[in-house]
């Protein structure tokens, strides 16, 4: 791949090498395994000192050219694609951390990894310790002796409070941690936290990254340092990613510019509009004037990202009413679709925690969950104008 082009080529014509058939779109890879032409050609590739594939479980053509897309995108050096978002999440504390060992992470992550840190990673002995994501100057003091990693995750879902991530780079370098972030929510076209010197990027690709709603996937990518271990730690461990699905989601990168561009474009649109309905009480977005931290987004984020998030002024029932109305837009918890998509965290993702967890990451009873899709932006507005005066 020539590295002077832009990420969005890269994104296009960062292809793997034409088969003897000379296919213009990559084909599909379906094998488990890799043959050898001698017993020594083999010896030789699983001794490592000849460049080979040999199981789907390590790598795959169709994995490998998705990975290599995702690092351009990214600026990472390495990467290991796996099955699902959360699997990567999984991966990249498992295989950083040992017994003994304390994380320092901003409240406010995805649910599943809420539940990692609270219920899975005590069993062997990890222990975290939360930080309010927009409050960096309190960050250090949960610095113990055995802080080994900082994990966050920026905009937030669903309260879209950002992590200021210069300042986590550098208390990251300060206190030698490993600084691990899930860019799920703004894609590499929008946020590169390598720049700011992230260890290692996570990404649910299941989200904007496929766009389409249609396979799950995750992504691991970082410093060759550091995925050396994550990538030791995944081919034993086994989360690795379908070729099928890597196959699906290598293509979907090749719009992933044009698509966020959109996205990005709808939402601010939406955002604005949803300001000036009665029956809402605030709008949450990045790249709105009145979102507390605008000034930040603005400066590690190039666009403000496709969710919006709005409280409604009645509540659970104004909520759901909401939700019942639509005929256009779909009620579902999953979020980065071609389609616009509503979710009531309060009675749905989120209904696990406590009101006063719900509380303190800034999820009411009224706040709706806005995904927007590439509909017409006035068909959404019509589909949702009824329920909102
Ligand atoms: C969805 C999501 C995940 C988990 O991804 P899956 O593909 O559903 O396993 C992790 N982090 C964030 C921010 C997400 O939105």
């Amino acid at each position: 791949m020539n590295k002077n082009w832009q990420p969005q080529t890269r994104a296009i014509r960062g292809q793997m090498e034409k088969t003897q058939y000379g296919e213009h779109s990559t084909p599909l890879f379906l094998t488990s395994s890799f043959t050898f032409d001698s017993a020594e050609e083999m010896a030789a590739t699983f001794a490592g000192e000849r460049d080979g594939l040999i199981y789907s479980r390590y790598s795959n053509p169709s994995v490998d050219e998705l990975v290599a897309k995702a690092c351009a995108l990214e600026g990472t050096e390495a990467g290991f694609a796996t099955a699902s978002g959360m699997a990567a999440v999984f991966a990249s504390l498992a295989a950083l951390v040992k017994q003994g060992d304390h994380i320092v992470a901003t409240r406010a992550l995805f649910g599943s990894t809420h539940q990692l840190l609270t219920n899975i990673l005590p069993k062997w002995g990890v222990t975290f310790t939360y930080v309010e994501p927009d409050q960096p100057e309190t960050w250090a003091a949960a610095v113990q002796e055995n802080t080994v990693l900082f994990c966050t995750e920026t905009p937030s879902n669903p309260g879209l409070k950002l992590v200021d991530l210069e300042a986590a780079g550098k208390l990251c370098r300060a206190h030698n941690l490993l600084f691990v972030v899930d860019n799920c929510f703004a894609t590499p076209v929008l946020q590169r936290p390598a720049e700011f010197g992230a260890d290692l990027i996570t990404h649910s690709v299941t989200k904007w990254m496929d766009g389409q709603g249609r396979v799950l996937g995750g992504l691991l990518l970082g410093t060759q340092e550091v995925m050396d271990r994550v990538i030791t730690f995944c081919r034993h461990t086994g989360p690795a990613m379908s070729p099928f699905n890597a196959w699906t989601i290598s293509k979907s990168l090749e719009t992933l510019h044009l698509r966020m561009d959109a996205h990005c474009r709808s939402a601010l649109v939406m955002a604005q509009w949803l300001g000036t309905q009665d029956g809402v009480a605030s709008v949450h977005y990045p790249f709105l004037e009145s979102h507390p931290q605008h000034a930040l987004a603005r400066r590690q984020m190039s666009a403000g990202g496709g969710i919006v998030t709005f409280e409604l002024k009645g509540g659970i029932a104004a909520a759901q009413r909401l939700l019942n109305s639509a005929e256009l837009c779909t009620r579902s918890s999953n979020l980065g679709d071609t389609r616009t998509i509503l979710t009531h965290p309060a009675t749905t993702t989120h209904s696990k925690l406590t009101l006063q967890e719900r509380a303190m990451v800034g999820i009411s009873d009224g706040l709706v969950r806005m995904s927007v899709g590439l509909e017409a932006v006035v068909d959404i507005q019509a589909d949702l104008v009824g329920s909102l005066q």
